[in-house]
């Protein structure tokens, strides 16, 4: 019997500035199979393009990484650091004939000494290579369509293929789990493995993932960085749990749970080659979730950022530490993103909380008796004990007189009050935290508005 080997698994990007969902993703299936197996996870920095060799285009892989909770146990090794080792294979492969110098007319030229403005091709024997891929199965490619590929660039450095195909076998990686937009470049590295005598990784490519429209996701049309869910409020576990869930699924069919769990359940052999949707709506929900399970005091902490930003709508003197904390659990339910806050607790802080023309249209427009409601709650309002459930009984008898039920009587109060037909419980807030005269004042102007 062999000895099972554990696998070591690698997060290999190449830098762009910011962590795509899609490397999101990769990242983690390259961590949930190490940890489900108790191997090895290896994180390396391809950056052997020079223009990608800058600190501040990987700063954002490894701030995301850790945002995730994707830790790594190896690395981070940096590509351009292994310029030295690259060269030497090449080298190795002229020598040995198996691969080729150019010159600038990509014309063979005979010898084997590397050297400036000579680029260094493959020499691709003929026949075909398999590769058993673990998601896709058997793909097998004719090494004609393959041609004499470039291995190392005239200006000196590795190519994409060379380098990565040299790290996994120095690396020992046992298995390349990966974007299946890399499928078409693993010939290429299946050949450069063999030809130094190193035995390829077992490949997994990840299914593509794809917009409501079905169309890859693309930097220009959707949002692809992880970056800006986490500034529009999605909390990093609700993130990783729903990228787990791209192109893999748990037996069991929960969707929604602990990473400890994911890890539990993930099997390498379960992931789809179905492109996978990434479906906002879905990540909203989780969201909503997540979110719903925080305790007050990681409530406030996670929205404290959101209230406390220059960004927002009310002057900041007028913020209010405590009212947000006995608003929080009222609004808990209704939240999505963390983002979502400011809405809900604006018209508490703003003298005049801007008019949603949409809900003063529907509210108090087309409402049936506004006009009879503003100025009967007005009055009613004006003199009676200023306790919310007095308040909230002025309101209804008010909607009563007039023929309309608790719900339409509300409506355009709570427009007047709040600048929109939909929010938190209306009564409570506003009579705790608002004056009686400044809620008469706005629903005056409402009034006027008529
Ligand atoms: N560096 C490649 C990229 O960022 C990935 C290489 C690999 O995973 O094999 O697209």
């Amino acid at each position: 019997m062999s000895e099972a080997v554990s696998p070591r698994v690698r997060f290999a990007p190449s830098p762009t500035g910011y962590l795509h969902v899609g490397s999101a993703r990769t990242a983690l299936f390259n961590w949930l199979y190490a940890r489900s197996t108790g191997g090895t996870m290896v994180l390396r920095i391809e950056d052997t393009d020079e223009s990608r060799n800058r600190p501040e285009l990987t700063d954002a892989i490894f701030e995301y990484l850790a945002w995730l909770g994707i830790d790594y146990d190896e690395g981070p090794h940096y590509q351009s650091e292994r310029r030295g080792r690259h060269r030497e294979v090449v080298q190795q492969l002229l020598d040995d004939g198996q691969a080729y110098l150019c010159d600038v007319d990509d014309n063979e030229v005979p010898g084997t000494d590397m050297a400036e403005g000579r680029a260094v091709r493959f020499r691709t024997p003929e026949g075909t290579t398999a590769i058993n891929d673990v998601v896709r199965g058997e793909v097998v490619v004719d090494h004609a369509q393959l041609g004499d590929f470039v291995i190392w660039r005239s200006d000196g450095s590795p190519t994409f293929v060379l380098a990565n195909a040299v790290d996994d076998a120095d690396m020992a990686i046992t298995h390349a789990i990966r974007g299946e937009d890399l499928l078409s470049s693993t010939p290429r590295a299946v050949l450069v493995a063999e030809a130094l005598g190193a035995t390829p990784p077992i490949y997994a490519h990840l299914p593509l993932l794809v917009n409501e429209q079905r169309k890859k996701l693309s930097k220009r049309r959707d949002d692809v960085s992880l970056e800006s869910y986490r500034q529009r409020g999605y909390l990093a576990p609700a993130m990783a749990n729903y990228l787990a869930l791209l192109g893999w699924g748990p037996r069991d069919g929960v969707e929604i749970r602990p990473m400890a769990e994911i890890i539990e359940q993930f099997r390498l052999e379960d992931v789809n080659k179905a492109p996978a949707f990434f479906d906002i709506a879905k990540l909203e929900h989780f969201n909503g979730v997540y979110i719903r399970e925080l305790d007050l005091e990681e409530l406030l902490a996670a929205l404290a950022p959101y209230l406390e930003s220059d960004q927002v709508s009310w002057p900041p003197d007028r913020y209010r530490s405590d009212v947000v904390a006995a608003m929080a659990p009222l609004v808990q339910e209704k939240l999505r993103t963390l983002s979502d806050i400011e809405h809900q607790v604006d018209w508490l802080f703003c003298p005049d909380p801007a008019m949603d023309e949409a809900s003063w249209d529907k509210a108090v427009v087309r409402g049936k008796a506004s006009v009879e409601i503003l100025d009967g709650v007005i009055a009613a309002l004006a003199d009676c004990p200023w306790d919310p459930d007095t308040v909230k009984d002025a309101v209804f008898a008010v909607g009563e007189a007039n023929g309309v039920n608790r719900s339409k009587s509300q409506a355009p109060v709570r427009v007047a009050v709040t600048g929109r037909s939909v929010g938190p419980p209306l009564f409570e807030p506003m009579v705790h935290h608002l004056t009686r005269e400044e809620v008469l004042r706005r629903l005056r102007n409402a009034r006027s508005r008529l």
